[in-house]
This record gives structure tokens, sequence and C-alpha cells, in this order.
């Protein structure tokens, strides 16, 4: 196969924006990502990779997951909750998350917070996003 034939470029601005599928945690934490590399979207393996924005005065929710993470925070500024600790984020700042480490990111600024995310897996399906709060969202 030429290179030309497989989709391995992808432009944020062609994507819709995405969400949770459960409303109750689509309200408390009303953040929205895009997935730009996936083995269903894109002609790729091993590595997923997306945007997301958690707009100001909100949170994606403290969540853990088996696979490892990357955050790289593109624009604004927040409080990321790390397995207990508490780290201040702005844009520039990447964070490995180590697998199952329950994280949680805080938009503590005046402006959308803006990341970029990376999984060592080939689907963004592949993610089992595991909530520990998950008896207050009932
Ligand atoms: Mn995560």
């Amino acid at each position: 196969m030429l290179n030309h034939e497989r989709r391995l470029c992808v432009r944020e601005d062609e994507l819709e924006w995405e969400t949770w599928k459960d409303p109750s945690l689509k309200d408390r934490s009303p953040i929205i990502w895009k997935t730009l590399i996936s083995q269903d979207k894109t002609d790729s393996s091993r590595l997923v990779a997306g945007v997301a924005e958690i707009p100001v005065g909100t949170l994606l929710i403290r969540h853990s997951h088996a696979e490892e993470e990357v955050y790289y925070i593109l624009e604004g500024e927040g409080h990321l909750e790390l397995d207990g600790d508490t780290i201040r984020v702005t844009r520039g700042t990447s964070v490995f998350i180590p697998g199952n480490a329950e994280h949680a990111l805080t938009n503590t600024g005046i402006r959308t917070l803006k990341l970029l995310y990376m999984f060592p897996t080939d689907s963004f399906e592949d993610i089992e996003y595991t909530f520990p709060m998950n008896e207050s969202l009932e």
C-alpha cells in the first residue's frame, strides 16, 4: 500500500467534539474531546492521541484506566490530582500518568483548559474508564 493511500494525517478542525454517553457523567464533568489518532479512524497502531477541552470552572472527574497516559497542556491552567498529589499545570506542562493511577483535572483558570492526551494502545475504545466516585453519580 502506498503511503498516500493510508490515513495517517488528521486535522482537528475536521472532526466533531465527543463527550460522555452517560448523561450524569456529562453533567458532572462537561469535558469534550476529539480522538485524532486511533485504529478505528486512522491506519495506526499502539498509540492513541486526542485533544480535550475542560470549560472554565469544571473538571475531568477522578478516574483510572489500566493504560499509561500522557497529558500535554496546550492552553489554560489547572490542578491535576495524581494518586493523592496535586500538581499545578499550565501551557507547556507534560505529565506521565502511570497505569491504574487515579487522576482528575480541574480547570482553575479563566479560560478553557486544553490538552493533548496519548495512550499506548491501538484504539480509544480499548480504554476502560473506572470512576471511583461512581456511587455519587447514580
Ligand atoms: Mn485518564
